[in-house]
């Protein structure tokens, strides 16, 4: 089978990001941009799967400014196949990578797609579910252990996600989407001569206009504002010490 992986390049999440002085944006500009944390574990996950026999290959997709082919790269040294940039410099919403996403299903039909639970720098945690609802394909969100068995003509996934209560075993037959959590797996780590590989492992370039999609949002966002300081904890040594410092402090 076929397993497409969505990628998408951010700002790195330990750098310090701020709000633009007149609120009008975040300012990213200092941070270093990397592969989101959660769509490394998705392609760690294709990855473990085409090595247990699962999948003939692996199939890496990003959509957005066309620095991102360095991540992709990445991505294939990580043992992607092959690698889809989808090349905008439009600021995308979830619901227009949705679309990207659904465009380049019906043109490669994998029977897998994993994606990040979300992406670091908006967490919003859509793209995943709105792909699965547009394509009519099952999903499980937030997995935290996934496995396949051929079945029939087809395959079946069991996949084991995390929800409020603890955690939820559901089994789908594919195609389907599935959302990466933080608990599936440990990223492996890429070597130099695998980066050096990957440069010979293909890249295409496509565009929105290519797919046929509009990207145009339909949200504006009015402006930034930073969170308020906490002030610092404090450890006390007994309940009735917390309870006499709450007391002090008005909160009960
Ligand atoms: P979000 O809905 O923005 O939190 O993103 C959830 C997941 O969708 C990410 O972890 C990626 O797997 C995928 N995704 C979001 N934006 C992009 C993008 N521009 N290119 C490729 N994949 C994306």
């Amino acid at each position: 089978m076929k397993i497409l992986v969505a990628v998408k390049r951010v700002a790195d999440p330990d750098a310090r990001v701020r709000v633009r002085a007149d609120g009008s944006a975040l300012d990213v500009s200092g941070a270093p941009r990397v592969m989101n944390p959660f769509d490394e574990i998705a392609l760690e996950e294709a990855v473990r799967l085409k090595e247990k026999g699962l999948a003939e290959e692996v199939i890496a997709v990003s959509a957005g400014e066309t620095d991102s082919q360095e991540m992709l790269r990445t991505a294939l040294a990580r043992g992607a196949d092959r690698a889809v940039l989808i090349a905008t410099a439009v600021a995308l919403q979830p619901l227009a990578v949705a679309k990207l996403l659904r465009a380049v299903c019906e043109r490669e039909s994998p029977q897998l797609v994993v994606c990040g639970k979300q992406a670091t720098d908006d967490d919003a945690a859509q793209t995943g579910p709105m792909l699965s609802a547009m394509l009519g394909w099952p999903q499980a969100a937030f997995a935290s252990e996934i496995s396949v068995e051929a079945e029939g003509g087809g395959y079946r996934a069991t996949v084991v996600r995390e929800v409020d209560e603890g955690s939820e075993t559901v089994e789908l037959p594919l195609p389907a989407v599935v959302t990466a959590g933080l608990r599936l797996n440990e990223p492996r780590f890429t070597s130099l001569a695998r980066l050096v590989q990957a440069r010979k492992k293909p890249l295409e370039i496509l565009t929105p206009e290519v797919l046929g999609v509009d990207v145009i949002s339909h949200i504006e966002t009015l402006s930034f504002m930073e969170s308020p300081r906490r002030e610092p904890g404090v450890r006390v040594k007994s309940v009735a010490e917390l309870v006499r410092l709450l007391k002090e402090r008005g909160v009960i």
